[in-house]
């Protein structure tokens, strides 16, 4: 019996053998718990009633497996910030894809888990820093009702990790609908011995989009049905403000989950040029240009799966665009769709994009707070006296509440369906930073973290008390900085 109750299956593993290596766990000598995420192993089943801390740390990072996984690391290509290159998982590895008591198979993957054959120069290893970053941003945007990958283990491995400085090494343990990228599949085409590509988009729809097999063309409705992903969840980044920081094709699941949390980070002012990533000196992956790299980067995987659309090239392209081109308008559609339950906007009217608009145009010249300004309007409006101040704010909050008296609905429970989609709580940079230091310091304080985490779990509901944690960064937040490669 292992401490986890792992119910693993590795389907992955049928694909030829150009798609992966293979990669045991790797022995630590004193793996240490960090953070468990008790209610998502519930929800898995995984959970095991009274398994002490070190057996439940061993079972996180693969050390207590059942007999017979198999275990591998993923080979795959991407475009980084537009250069194409041959990657793979150098630093990650499948433990399995486990099967939940609701019938759901899930990647159950390691971070941090040592070299691996696609390592390159890289060390294969992560620092806990960052992996308590990526478990705070990604449970924080679950709560949020954004689609990602899950976090359900942080593991300190008892080693030391060189990152300019020497930092604790840790693994971070999480769960996906699975890790096929759109540079898998640039991988795939790539490499295309034999029938790869066909290979992997079949993979691909049993896994994700099912009644594509069925589609007169697999390999296009596969690119639809990913397009059409893709579209909400940008759609719902951009709404709660989240800039993902490194959108390269290997980070962007085919699911239309969130994956490969590194730089990422919540907008606070509204602007659309706003980039945290030290890295991305250009600004190719600032907040406002997120849907634009989304079609480019979904112009990638049209490109790559072009052999399988249609053996007429012609045919092919054609195809390929017309299905392309759908992002914007689904992009458009689903940010609307957002923007105006933002503003409790019940029945579509023509006045609408540009009511969201100068809203998000005031913001942007006063440096407003995206979210707080949002959440201000769902408690009932803007105060008077930033009104009386501002006559362009007067003129905007006079539209909009005529609109909503127009809808004719009872204003109290529009506002309550506002409060339900703008939250109060965001993971604001200056908090994640204190708790991350907090928990890396010398005294090792989880304390700090884990009051974030159960704040952010419950983004839209307010709460007295908690008033720190609504606010933006005291010290404005200027030159904030994250960092990739971590
Ligand atoms: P990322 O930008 O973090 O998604 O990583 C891009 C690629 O670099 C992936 O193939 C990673 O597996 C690899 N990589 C990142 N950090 C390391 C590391 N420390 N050691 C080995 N490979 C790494
Ligand atoms: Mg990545």
């Amino acid at each position: 019996m292992t401490a986890l109750h792992w119910r693993f299956d590795t389907t992955f593993a049928s694909l030829p053998e150009a798609f992966y290596a293979h990669v045991s766990p790797r022995a630590l000598p004193s793996p240490e718990l960090v953070m468990f995420n008790e209610a998502l192993a519930i929800e898995l089943g995984l959970a095991n009633a009274q398994v002490a801390p070190e057996a439940l740390a061993k079972a996180c990072v693969g050390l207590d497996l059942p007999a017979h996984t198999v275990t591998l690391a993923q080979a795959y290509a991407g475009h980084q910030f537009g250069h194409f290159a041959m990657l793979g998982d150098g630093r990650a590895l499948l433990l399995g894809e486990h099967l939940t008591p609701a019938g759901r198979r899930v990647d159950i993957h390691l971070k941090g888990s040592g070299p691996t054959p696609f390592a390159r120069r890289g060390d294969g290893l992560a620092a806990l820093g960052p992996m308590l970053r990526e478990y705070v941003i990604s449970e924080a945007m679950h709560a949020l009702g954004v689609p990602t990958s899950r976090s359900l283990s942080v593991v300190r491995t008892g080693e030391r990790v060189w990152r300019e400085r020497a930092n604790e090494g840790a693994i971070l343990t999480r769960v996906a609908a699975s890790h096929l990228r759109v540079g898998m599949m640039e991988y795939a085409a790539a490499r295309d011995e034999g029938q790869h590509l066909l290979r992997l988009v079949d993979y691909a729809i049993g896994r994700h989009y099912p009644d594509c097999a069925h589609a007169k063309r697999p390999a296009l409705a596969l690119l639809e049905a990913v397009v059409a992903a893709q579209a909400e969840l940008i759609a719902q980044w951009m709404s709660v403000g989240f800039i993902h920081g490194v959108m390269n094709t290997d980070n962007m699941a085919l699911s239309g989950e969130t994956i490969d949390y590194g730089p990422c980070a919540f907008m606070d002012v509204y602007d659309p040029a706003t980039v945290f990533s030290s890295i991305d000196t250009q600004g190719r992956y600032a907040y406002g240009n997120q849907p634009a790299i989304a079609q480019w980067n979904l112009a990638r995987l049209a490109e790559a799966l072009l052999p399988a659309i249609d053996p007429d090239e012609d045919e092919a392209l054609t195809l390929a665009r017309a299905a392309l081109e759908g992002f914007g308008q689904r992009y458009r559609e689903a940010y609307l769709r957002r923007m105006r339950a933002k503003l409790g906007l019940t029945t579509p009217d023509g006045e609408d994009v540009a009511l969201i608009e100068d809203l998000l145009a005031w913001m942007q010249t006063h440096q407003a707070d995206y979210t707080q300004t949002l959440r201000q309007l769902a408690r009932g409006g803007l105060p008077e006296a930033q009104r009386q101040a501002d006559a362009a704010l007067a003129q905007w909050h006079d539209r909009w509440q005529a609109r909503l008296a127009a809808q004719g609905e009872n204003l109290e429970a529009t506002l309550t369906a506002m409060r339900a989609v703008n939250p109060v709580y965001i993971p604001r940079n200056h908090l994640v930073e204190a708790a991350l230091a907090a928990a890396t310091g010398p005294e090792a304080d989880l304390s700090v973290l884990e009051r974030l985490l159960a704040v952010l779990q419950n983004p839209f509901e307010e709460r007295a008390g908690l008033e720190a944690y609504a606010e933006p960064d005291p010290q404005g937040g200027v030159g904030y900085r994250t960092f990739c490669g971590t």
